[in-house]
């Protein structure tokens, strides 16, 4: 599941991208909460967490993206799906014009399983001096290389099986960390109810090992498609200390996203 299938090099390819959605927003989770954001939303994912909230992102596919017409208004333009990367610059900056934002946040889906198509986009934000927050699942490094230094932030998921009911072996995940600016990538782990310490432990353990300046975020599961139960309070505590005692910079962030009722 997690092998670097499909990278399309044509000028074709990488003039167009599988858009989801562009929209601004508050970031819900990880160092960036509070922030105010332009997400751009790709299609596609190499994985297939049992808890994902975005289940219209994984596939590639032709369809339809939605576009914020004024930052925060929640009303809607449609697009044709994939698009051209100058129209989905175009678009990002037009949602940045309108108010202040901190960053864009590029998001998916998995968004390095379009890094060709990303690099034009990127490398145009950057130009117009905007910064970028990458949310990835931290298994594409390959990928993660051709764009890298166009990145400001790397929010990167590690995942844990109990949880994800993915099979994505540590290893994956440090030649992902090895392969990231420290300063630059933060860290976020998803607690369940059958989380077992051993396994957290040994994430906590690859982290500090790796990226000992790095922020670690516990964030409990929220109950969604076939996760119907969140960690316990006590649970939250004790998976805490743990993550303390190993890194302690360890904090703990729900979905704060959705407690407010945002996207
Ligand atoms: S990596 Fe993210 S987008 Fe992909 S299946 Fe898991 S939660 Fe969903």
């Amino acid at each position: 599941m997690i092998a670097e299938r499909g990278a399309k090099t044509a000028s074709t390819a990488t003039r167009m991208m599988f858009v989801c959605e562009i929209f601004s927003a508050i970031q819900g989770e990880g160092a960036l909460v509070g922030e105010r954001q332009v997400f751009l939303r790709l299609a596609g994912c190499n994985l297939r967490c049992s808890y994902c909230d975005q289940p219209e992102a994984l596939v590639k596919k032709r369809g339809t993206a939605r576009v914020e017409v004024r930052a925060g208004s929640r009303r809607w333009e449609q697009f044709e799906s994939p698009m051209l990367v100058d129209q989905v610059v175009s678009l990002v900056e037009r949602l940045l014009r309108q108010l202040p934002h901190h960053s864009v946040s590029v998001t998916g889906g998995e968004p390095l399983m379009q890094a060709d198509s990303l690099f034009p986009v990127l490398e145009k934000l950057k130009a117009a001096g905007r910064l970028v927050s990458l949310e990835t699942n931290g298994t594409l490094v390959g990928r993660l290389r051709k764009i890298s230094n166009l990145i400001d932030y790397v929010s990167m998921d590690i995942k844990l099986p109990s949880v994800d009911a993915e099979d994505v072996p540590l290893d994956v995940h440090r030649r992902f960390m090895e392969a990231c600016d420290g300063s630059k990538l933060a860290m976020k782990v998803v607690i369940g109810p059958r989380t077992s310490a051993e396994e957290l432990a040994s994430a906590m353990e690859l982290v500090h090992a790796v990226c000992t300046s790095s922020e670690v975020f516990l964030q409990p599961v929220t109950p969604f498609g076939s996760v119907t139960e969140a960690p316990s309070p006590a649970d939250v505590l004790r998976f805490h200390e743990l993550a303390l005692r190993i890194h302690p910079r360890t904090r703990v962030v729900p979905q704060t996203h959705k407690l407010i009722g945002q996207l």
